[in-house]
Parts: structure tokens; sequence; C-alpha cells
């Protein structure tokens, strides 16, 4: 009997969980295989984080996700977490194997796989990284994993861009001053800073021309943003984050149930899901 023969829990742990797109997509791709799981949001604040960890062991659940703000302290509470969640410092995903919980990271999985789709390909590339939270970390261990020749990283607080530039050779730190200077360089330009993330967000590089030719990439997946705008406005290629959403779930949805995503039926559940918001 496979571990998704009998009846069982997954969910998402954060706070404050607002709406997600999360129970949709992973909802009909359980559908879709037959499998007897039901995916539900699990809004949890730290104070409680622990007992709902344990709660994953002692009811059985296949796994979880995990969304702001606890991806980076979950991890105490873990028995292990693979290579890329331990460099990247934070867990989206816990997946429960006989009591045993493991902590992964699939944003950079998810970052790359989405970029493949977009018909980009990082190999001997030059990028750009605005931002040097999570996701960014997640973003340049992806890029550098894939081969990039160098990840330019800029942030508003110049010591933790240099601490997340210095954590890959193929990292550079830029200050934000230099961002016109450098940019010609790129291939790529990746927002990976939460402006966008509220409607009347400044674009992070407003002011600033960027190249034509350029791939504009934002994590912000609900709304056109400024720096989309202003992107599409220079003649870039632009891509919003809603790829990445998807495969972050996907990939999250293979570790939890060890078979292949219904990707499309996955894709289709998200998009309605996102219309209805
Ligand atoms: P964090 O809070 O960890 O990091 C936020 C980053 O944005 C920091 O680098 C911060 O800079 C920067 N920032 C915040 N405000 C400003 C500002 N006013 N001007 C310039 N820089 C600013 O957030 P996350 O890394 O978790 O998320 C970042 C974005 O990525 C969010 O929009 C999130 O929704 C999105 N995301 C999308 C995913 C997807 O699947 N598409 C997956 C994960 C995240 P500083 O260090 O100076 O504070």
């Amino acid at each position: 009997m496979k571990r998704t023969d009998k009846p069982s829990m997954a969910g998402i742990l954060g706070w404050p969980l607002g709406h997600t797109l999360s129970p949709a997509m992973h909802n009909a791709g359980f559908r879709s295989l037959g499998i007897p799981c039901v995916y539900l949001p699990f809004p949890v604040d730290a104070a409680h984080l622990r007992d709902a960890v344990k709660g994953i062991r002692t009811l059985g659940f296949i796994g979880v996700n995990v969304t702001v703000p606890h991806k980076k302290a979950v991890i105490p509470f873990l028995d292990r977490t693979d290579a890329m969640a331990r460099r990247i410092g934070s867990v989206n995903t816990i997946v429960n194997a006989r009591g045993k919980l493991t902590g992964y990271n699939t944003d950079a999985e998810g970052f790359l796989r989405d970029l493949s789709d977009g018909g980009f390909s990082p190999r001997g590339k030059i990028a750009m990284v605005l931002g040097a939270g999570g996701a960014a970390r997640a973003v340049v261990y992806a890029l550098h994993g894939a081969g990039v020749k160098k990840v330019l990283v800029v942030n508003r607080n110049e010591n933790r861009g240099r601490r997340l530039a210095k954590t890959v050779r193929s990292g550079v730190f830029v200050p934000r001053k230099e961002i016109a200077r450098r940019l010609p360089e790129a291939d790529l330009l990746v927002n990976a800073t939460s402006l966008g993330l509220q409607a009347g967000d400044p674009s992070p590089v407003a002011g600033i021309g960027l190249p034509r030719g350029l791939f504009a990439y934002d994590l912000v997946y609900h709304r056109t943003t400024r720096f989309m705008a202003q992107a599409k406005k220079s003649g870039c290629t632009v891509r919003g984050g809603l790829g990445m959403l998807l495969h972050q779930g996907t990939r999250a949805f293979e570790l939890m149930t060890g078979m292949k995503a219904p990707v499309e039926v996955m894709k289709k559940a998200l998009l309605k899901a996102l219309a209805a918001t």
C-alpha cells in the first residue's frame, strides 16, 4: 500500500494566512490522481508553530507547505532538511515519511522550471537580482546552480546584499547607485524584492533605463507590477511569478506524494483560483 492510498491530510502553515491559492492547486492535483487527501489552510501563529509541526506527525499528514513568517523558524522543529533548504536557510515544504519530517525548499526549482518555460536558459548568462530576502536567496542559489556566469546582487540593505552575494562563487554585490551602469551587461533582471506586492508600489528600478532585449522577471504573481509595465515599455521580455508559484507547488506535490504532478490540472486550478480573488 502506498502512502497516498489511505485517506490523509496536507495543508499550508502561515500567519496571518490570508487568501492562499495553494489549496485549490493541490486539491485539484489529488482529485486528478485519485489520491484521497485533502489540503487545507492552517493559520498558525509563531507561538503555536512547534505544536502545529508535532501535529503533522501525530495526525499522519503527508506533508505541509510553509509560508511567511515561518519558513526559517520551522527548521529547528524538523528531523532533517535537504541541502538546498539548508543553503537557502528556509523551508517551504515539509514531507512526513513515517513520522520523520524533512524540510525542503522548492522555490529555487520552481523559479528555474518557470524560466525554462519562458524560454530563458541561465547557463553562461549574467543576471541581476534585486533583493536579498528569502525569495532572492532561492533565486540566487537557483541561478548559481544553473551555471550563470555572474549574478549581480542589489539590495536596499547593503550588508544583507553583500552577505548574499558572498555565498555563491558567481555572486557580485552591486550598490543601488550602480544599477544603471551595470545593467547593460545583464541578460536577466529579477525583481525579488517585495515591491509590487501592494498596488501602487514603485518599481525597484524606477527612473532607470532598461536595455531592450533584457529578460525581466518579477516574482509577484497576482498583478502587473510597475516593474513589469516599465520593462514591457522598454521592449524587454517580461514574465510574472505565477509559473514559479505553480512549479514550487508541483514540486512540493511530488515530494509529498511521490507521484508525478499533473501540472496542467494544477495550473488550471491555480488560474481559476486567482481569477476568483
Ligand atoms: P522578504 O521580506 O524576505 O524580503 C524582502 C526583500 O525586499 C528584501 O530584500 C528587502 O530589502 C526588499 N524590500 C522591501 N521593501 C523595499 C523597498 N521599499 N525598496 C527596496 N527594497 C525593498 O520577502 P520574500 O523574499 O519572502 O518575498 C519577496 C517577494 O517575492 C514577495 O513579493 C513575495 O510575494 C514574492 N515571492 C514569490 C514567490 C513565487 O512563487 N512567485 C515565492 C516566494 C516569494 P531589505 O533587505 O533592504 O529590507
